[in-house]
């Protein structure tokens, strides 16, 4: 279904054409269709905000997505897209690209009014701009399995984040280069994986260069396990943990954390401290994206381990 657009009349959804050769002079390698009214093309017509960036490798009508930047401070998978798009390698399938929150990824915040990645499915008539972006990128992402890049202030190591185990993440998450996946169905309200069929990945830390890589190797051997790029992947033995809890930080001005993500703390553990003052577990867990500072109210999750997938065949 191809979404309206009546506040502002722009084209973005209905402009998914091949990606113009980023040897030609003056094209973004987000090269798209222009509409008729070029003063409209790609922007909201309110805050005069460019919304997201759209392209596309194939033709046909891609049921494969990568999206990146939908936390603007967060850079690793848009210079993975960049990477591939300006490459143009021959794909097998059509795969859509998005890059989400322009506006955040220009001013290098996490997001512009709200975080985006809580707010879907969104309104076309919100009055935040991630609000608005939501409803579009559902839009755009409609029928698409979707592939999207995070990273993190808690942890180096890719791993990725689901909502439920489906047959669909049993066969492709262990195919990514990946340490762990995390199940986080109890926390998903708001995320882009309530509203589209999405494997997240994180893939390191927040402006390295290691998460820049990571997201580039992730990103093809996603494309490598839906068949979009040829080869083989390399499936891998995978933990998997589900979130169960939210580990609260109180209001103080220093934050420590001791423990290291998806190694178990036990029970009588010091595992983080706020100005001094020492947590201690009640009961062992898992902790999964914990850092002293990566998020304002709370530390991180606490999780189960809750299964270990078997490395399968990549030929079924
Ligand atoms: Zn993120």
């Amino acid at each position: 279904m191809v979404p309206a657009h009546p506040q502002n009349g722009s084209c973005l959804s209905r402009k998914i054409v091949p990606v113009v050769r980023a040897t030609e002079p003056n094209v973004s390698i987000f090269g798209v269709e222009e509409c008729s009214d070029k003063t409209e093309f790609h922007l909201n017509a309110e805050t005069n905000t460019e919304l997201m960036r759209v392209a596309q490798l194939g033709s046909g009508t891609p049921e494969i997505a990568v999206v990146a930047g939908v936390h603007g401070d967060e850079p690793c998978g848009v210079r993975a897209v960049e990477r591939l798009l300006d490459e143009q390698p021959q794909v097998r399938r059509p795969v859509k690209f998005v890059i989400a929150n322009e506006a955040a990824l220009e001013r290098r915040v996490r997001f512009v009014d709200e975080d985006l990645n809580r707010t879907f499915p969104g309104d076309p008539n919100a009055k935040t701009h991630e609000g608005r972006l939501a409803h579009e990128l559902a839009a755009e992402l409609e029928d698409c399995l979707t592939f999207s890049m995070h990273s993190t202030q808690s942890h180096s190591e890719p791993f990725a984040i689901v909502n439920g185990v489906s047959e669909t993440v049993r066969e492709l998450v262990p195919q990514l280069p990946v340490t762990a996946m995390v199940e986080t169905s109890e926390f998903a309200e708001g995320r882009l994986f309530s509203t589209i069929e999405t494997l997240e990945v994180e893939c390191g830390l927040q402006g390295s260069e290691a998460a820049a890589q990571n997201a580039d190797r992730l990103t093809r051997a996603f494309l490598t396990a839906v068949g979009a790029l040829p080869g083989d992947t390399m499936p891998r033995e995978l933990p998997v943990y589900r979130l169960t809890e939210v580990i609260d930080k109180h209001e103080a001005d220093t934050y420590e954390v001791f423990a290291e993500n998806f190694t178990e703390v036990d029970a009588g553990e010091t595992f983080a401290a706020a100005d001094g003052e020492m947590q201690v577990a009640k009961e062992s867990f898992y902790p999964v994206l914990m850092s002293p500072y990566g998020y304002r109210n709370v530390f991180g999750y606490a999780a189960e381990k809750i299964d270990v997938l078997a490395a399968q065949s990549a030929a079924d």
